[in-house]
């Protein structure tokens, strides 16, 4: 079953006293919320930056359905790589999930799917999920390139996985024109996009992995929006950057998640 996901990258934001009160003003924002329907349904995920994971997991306790991930991984297993933190040490943090493949890691530290695959290798050998985010630049779309590039995304990374594996990832849709822009893909566009990547899964995969996949978008998302893009029938949820920073945003965007009925 395609589960509802909602998840917040804080990037490099927050001192740990921010930290601290982000995460239990989400916590008192979902216990109990009578806005929040059908709970069990829903994952909500905090990706908070690594020094913070600890502390995070340890907030959340005994909450029903919170988890935390990390932003990222090192694509080795260990030993001499000062400043990098292994896939081994996330999991030892309690956490579920690690982000792979941001376009802020693709961009910036240059991240290419050869290694991004070595990550996805690891975390997965480390029993962490795996949210693999995919997506296109403003060029490649205005070029009409970007079915292409999010085809080929996926093929040289995670579409090398066996099915048992490729059935624990989560794939996040995140053009990168829309990243931290303010400028949302429309739900038209996300839909478009989450429905050919379905497409590619069933053709590689088969028609019973596709209604495992939850498949999240990203990208500007926020309280105003998130309504009619998670109401898209192939959008399962979001990964959520600046608006996951503000509890009552993303309590709100959990409560408008916990409604969509697909
Ligand atoms: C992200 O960084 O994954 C993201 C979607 O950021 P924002 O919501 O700020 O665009």
């Amino acid at each position: 079953m395609r589960r509802k996901i909602i998840a917040g990258n804080w990037k490099m934001n927050n001192t740990l006293p921010e930290a601290k009160s982000l995460v239990e003003d989400i916590l008192n924002g979902v216990a109990g919320n009578p806005n929040i329907e059908k709970r069990e349904l829903l994952d909500i995920i905090l990706a908070p930056p690594y020094p913070y994971l600890s502390l995070c997991k340890e907030l959340i306790g005994k909450h029903p359905g919170i988890y935390t991930s990390a932003q990222n991984c090192y694509s080795e297993e260990k030993g001499a790589y000062t400043g990098e933190v292994s896939a081994a040490m996330i999991y030892s943090l309690g956490a579920k999930y690690v982000i792979i493949g941001h376009s802020e890691r693709r961009n910036y530290f240059r991240e290419n799917s050869a290694l991004l695959m070595k990550k996805v290798d690891l975390a997965l050998k480390n029993n962490l999920k795996p949210i693999f985010c995919i997506g296109e630049l403003i060029g490649e779309r205005k070029a009409e390139r970007h079915f292409k590039v999010v085809r080929q995304q996926l093929a040289e990374a995670i579409f090398l996985l066996k099915e048992v594996d490729f059935r624990r990832i989560i794939i996040a849709y995140e053009p990168v024109w829309a990243i931290g822009t303010g400028l949302t893909a429309t739900p038209e566009q996300a839909q478009e996009m989450h429905s050919f990547i379905r497409q590619l899964i069933g053709v590689k995969y088969g028609r019973k992995t596709i209604n495992n996949i939850s498949i999240l978008y990203g990208g500007s998302c926020n309280a105003q929006n998130a309504a009619t893009l998670f109401a898209m029938p192939d959008v399962d949820g979001g990964l959520i950057g600046g608006a996951s920073l503000k509890a009552s945003d993303f309590i709100s965007m959990i409560e408008t998640l916990s409604k969509i009925n697909k």
